[in-house]
């Protein structure tokens, strides 16, 4: 099974990923976690990647689809992919097919996380990432026991340059002018499945659980 978890920074992509990825036995790319490790180790990608991801405006599609293709290409034939925040371009759409077709596999589904803008911006304003685990943690919903410190591993909570409040509706109208259209393109053709992503992260986590289990079955259209 091949997948894609798409929608606006902030809906929960991160969180719930990386569960699924666990559960169904799937390799977890998220783009926006491998530009952000190129730029920690200050390398020519990660550099490049930077005054975009600053002004949250998209990397240049010839980045995002060179790192894909050599993700792709390290990972056992065997196993399926959970792309979280990938593609989110017309020119992405193109290139996965391809690069999957090629390898004799295919996209199966995407999933739609979906969340209204003020409900993003009260998360991203909010949100706190544990600097050891990369767990993304809101510190005014669940105060953390230790301020600045993540409870479960005890790592530093930092917050991300790019979660100002200016930033998230940048990111926001990013999302509905670029991504928003590759939506309807897998919705037509009958690929895509829209879950939502208010509530508790058990509730969106149950959610999910229903829309992959559908999609493993060939029940979810
Ligand atoms: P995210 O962690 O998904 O919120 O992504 C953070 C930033 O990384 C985005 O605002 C973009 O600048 C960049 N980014 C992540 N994924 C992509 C992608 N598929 N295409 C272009 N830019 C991306």
């Amino acid at each position: 099974m091949n997948l894609a978890l798409l929608g606006p920074s902030g809906v929960g992509k991160g969180t719930h990923a990386v569960e699924l990825a666990t559960r169904y036995q799937l390799r977890h790319l998220a783009t926006g976690d491998l530009l952000r490790q190129n730029l920690q180790a200050r390398n020519a990608l990660g550099l490049l990647a930077r005054r975009y991801m600053e002004h949250g405006d998209l990397v240049p599609d010839e980045v995002i689809d060179a790192m894909i293709e050599e993700w792709v290409g390290r990972q056992p034939a065997s196993l399926g992919s959970l792309f979280d925040g990938f593609p989110r371009t017309a020119d992405q759409v193109r290139f996965l097919d391809e690069l999957l077709q090629g390898l004799g596999r295919r996209l199966d589904a995407v999933i739609y996380l979906r969340l209204d803008d003020d409900a993003i911006v009260e998360r991203l304003t909010g949100r706190q990432i544990c600097r050891s685990c990369q767990t993304p943690y809101h510190h005014r919903a669940r105060p953390p026991k230790l301020a600045g410190w993540f409870d479960h591993c005890g790592g530093e909570l930092y917050r991300r340059p790019d979660d100002t409040e200016e930033m998230t509706r940048t990111r926001l109208r990013v999302f509905h002018r670029t991504t928003e259209p590759i939506l309807s393109h897998y919705a037509d053709v009958g690929k895509l499945l829209i879950v939502s992503g208010a509530g508790s992260v058990g509730d969106v986590a149950q959610r999910l659980d229903v829309a992959v289990k559908a999609i493993a079955a060939g029940t979810a259209q």
